[in-house]
């Protein structure tokens, strides 16, 4: 009895595990371009795909942030 006890455990920690990774995965593929859906990395400025603008310019701290942020998340 204790074994199975166990053995069940073992099988909701490995799919914790696994629903885990595929959580931070999915997040870490999920920056896309807002025009066309290209996967874009986070750094991108322009789309290399369709040329979008992905980053504006704030106008206060003059960081390049996404240009869908309707506040600037460096400044006050
Ligand atoms: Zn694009
Ligand atoms: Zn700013």
């Amino acid at each position: 009895m204790m074994i199975l006890l166990l053995i069940m455990l073992i099988i909701i920690v490995y799919f914790f595990i696994k629903e885990y990774k595929l959580c931070t995965c999915f997040e870490e593929d999920v920056k896309k371009c807002t025009s066309c859906g290209y996967k874009v990395k986070e750094e991108y400025i322009y789309c290399p795909n369709c040329k979008e603008r992905l980053k504006k310019e704030c106008e206060n701290c003059k960081r390049l942030i996404d240009i869908n942020w309707r506040k600037c998340p460096y400044c006050k």
